[in-house]
C-alpha cells in the first residue's frame, strides 16, 4: 500500500512530512465505491472521513460521473466572467433553493480557500460601495481552519500553519472559540469586545463555522449564533457561516445556518457540494448584499476566476444536490445520528484514553488523552509520536480511512459518507476501538 518512491518524486504532496514523500510511504487508492476505498493491491478500507470531509453521498456514483460526461461532450467550457451557462444557472437556482433565508445568490470558485477568499474580497468591495471603505478588518477565531491563501490563511487561526508564512495580511484579528464555554451569548460577546477594540468603523466581516472543524467539531453553546448575529447588526459588520465542511449534509442539515437557526450574510461552502466528483466551492450572499454592490456606483464584484461556474463541475453539483435530496441522503444522517453518537459515547466508557467526544450529525471529534479518569493529557512526545506514527499506523491496520490530527490537540477526526447505515456505523466504530486499544497499549510500553 505504498508508493513507489521514485514515481512519487515528480508529485509535491499536500501538508505531507518529506520524510513519508521520499519513502513513498502515503495510501495510494485506487478505487470506491459507496462506504469503501480499495488501495492499489486491493486491500479494502471503511472511508470514516469521506475522504477529507467531502464524499456526502459516497464512492463510485455512475449517475454523477454521466452527468459529467454528458456536459462534457455537449460543451466543457465557457466562462463566468460576463457570460452564464444554463447548467451553472441551473446549479445556482439549486443552491440557492436549498439555503436559509434570503441566501438566494451564488458565485462560484474551485476550492473552500477561494470561498472564503472571495467573502473576504466581497466584505470589502461592498462595504467601499456603500461609502465605507474603512471597514477592512476581519475577526475570526482561534484554531479555525479557513484555508490557505493569503486572506483565509490570514483568517486561520492555526498558529503551526501560519507560523511559515509570516508576515500575513494586517487587520486580521482572533478571539476564543466556543471551546469550554457553555454560556453562549457571553462568548458571543467576545466578538463584540474585538469589535469595539479594533473600532467598528474598521471592520468589515466576522468569520465563524457553524461547528468549528479546528481544534475538533466544536458546538457552540445555545444562543451563541442567534447573539453573533444580533452583534454583527448592530456594528452592520458582514458574518460569514464558513461551511466548507458543515454544509450539503454533514450536521444532519442542509446547511449549518440551518443546524444553529440564524441566518448569516454569507456562506462559503465547498466539499460535500459535489461530494468529491469535481471541484467547486462558492459563496452564498444574501440577494440585498448583492443589489447592494450590483446598483452602487462600483458596479460589479471585482473578482473572478477562470474555472468559476465550470459546467462540467457544475453538472457534478446537480446530479449530487438532486440524488441527495430524492434518496434522503441527509434525512438517513438525521435519522442516525443519535445511534451513532450513542455508540461514541459507549466507546467513551471503554477507553480511558478517550476523553471527550464532541460534534452533530456525520462530523465527530474524539479528544485522546494518557487518562481520562486521572485528567491526564499526552505529554507533547506522546501526542507527536501517537499523532505522527502510532496511530496513522493503526489505523491503516484496522482497514480505516479517518483523520489523526493534533491542530488543538490530539483526536480523531470522524466524518463518514451521510449514506453510512447502521451497520457501517457499527463496523467504523468498533474499528475505532481496536485503535484506541492499540493505542493504550503502545502507552504502556
Ligand atoms: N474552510 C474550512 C472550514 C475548511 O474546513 C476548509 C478545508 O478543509 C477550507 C475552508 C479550505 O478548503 P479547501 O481545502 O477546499 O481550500
Amino acid at each position: 500500500m505504498t508508493a513507489n518512491p521514485a514515481d512519487l518524486r515528480h508529485l509535491v504532496l499536500h501538508f505531507t512530512k518529506g520524510s513519508a514523500w521520499s519513502n513513498g510511504s502515503v495510501p495510494i487508492y485506487t478505487k470506491g465505491e459507496g462506504c469503501y476505498l480499495w488501495d492499489d493491491e486491493g486491500r479494502r478500507y471503511l472511508d470514516g472521513l469521506a475522504g477529507l470531509f467531502v464524499v456526502q453521498i459516497g464512492h463510485g456514483r455512475r449517475d454523477i460521473a454521466d452527468a459529467m460526461g454528458a456536459q462534457a461532450s455537449m460543451l466543457a467550457y465557457t466562462p463566468s466572467w460576463s457570460a452564464a451557462h444554463p447548467t451553472t444557472i441551473e446549479a445556482a437556482k439549486l443552491i440557492a433553493g436549498l439555503a436559509p433565508g434570503d441566501l438566494d445568490s451564488v458565485f462560484f470558485v474551485s476550492s473552500g480557500s477561494e470561498a472564503v477568499e472571495s467573502a473576504i474580497k466581497f466584505a470589502r468591495e461592498y462595504h467601499t460601495s456603500q461609502g465605507n471603505p474603512g471597514r477592512t478588518r476581519v475577526i475570526s477565531r482561534i484554531n479555525a481552519y479557513h484555508g490557505t491563501t493569503m486572506g483565509a490563511l490570514s483568517a486561520t487561526g492555526l498558529e503551526a500553519i501560519r507560523a511559515p508564512f509570516k508576515p500575513l495580511l494586517p487587520g486580521f484579528s482572533k478571539v476564543p472559540n466556543t471551546l469550554g464555554y457553555t454560556n453562549g451569548v457571553a462568548c458571543a460577546q467576545l466578538v463584540e469586545e474585538e469589535i469595539l477594540r479594533q473600532g467598528p468603523e474598521h471592520v468589515g466581516l466576522v468569520i465563524a463555522e457553524p461547528v468549528q472543524n479546528g481544534g475538533g467539531a466544536i458546538c457552540p453553546p445555545d444562543g451563541y449564533w442567534l447573539e453573533l448575529r444580533r452583534i454583527c447588526d448592530k456594528y452592520d459588520v458582514l458574518l460569514l457561516a464558513d461551511e466548507v465542511i458543515n454544509s450539503f449534509g454533514r450536521l444532519g442539515t442542509w446547511f449549518g445556518a440551518d443546524y444553529v437557526g440564524v441566518v448569516p450574510d454569507m456562506i462559503s461552502f465547498a466539499k460535500g457540494a459535489t461530494s468529491g466528483y469535481s471541484p467547486v466551492g462558492g459563496l452564498l450572499i444574501r440577494g440585498p448584499l448583492v443589489e447592494g454592490l450590483m446598483g452602487s456606483e462600483e458596479g460589479t464584484f471585482t473578482h473572478g476566476a477562470t474555472w468559476g461556474g465550470h459546467p462540467v463541475s457544475m453538472a457534478a453539483a446537480i446530479a449530487n444536490i438532486t440524488a441527495m435530496r430524492d434518496e434522503k441522503v441527509i434525512e438517513n444522517c438525521a435519522a442516525n445520528e443519535k445511534y451513532f453518537r450513542q455508540r461514541l459515547d459507549d466507546l467513551t466508557d471503554a477507553h480511558d484514553v478517550l476523553m471527550e467526544v464532541r460534534g452533530a450529525g456525520y462530523f465527530y471529534a474524539l479528544t485522546l488523552g494518557r487518562s481520562r479518569v486521572d485528567c491526564r493529557e499526552l505529554t507533547n512526545a506522546q501526542t507527536k509520536e501517537m499523532i505522527g506514527t502510532v496511530l496513522p499506523q493503526l489505523i491503516s491496520d484496522a482497514g480505516l480511512l479517518i483523520r489523526a490530527d493534533d491542530r488543538g490537540g490530539p483526536k480523531l477526526m470522524l466524518s463518514p459518507p451521510l449514506i453510512a447505515t447502521e451497520a457501517e456505523l457499527d463496523e467504523l466504530v468498533e474499528s475505532v476501538s481496536v485503535v484506541l486499544d492499540g493505542m493504550a497499549e503502545r502507552l504502556v510500553v
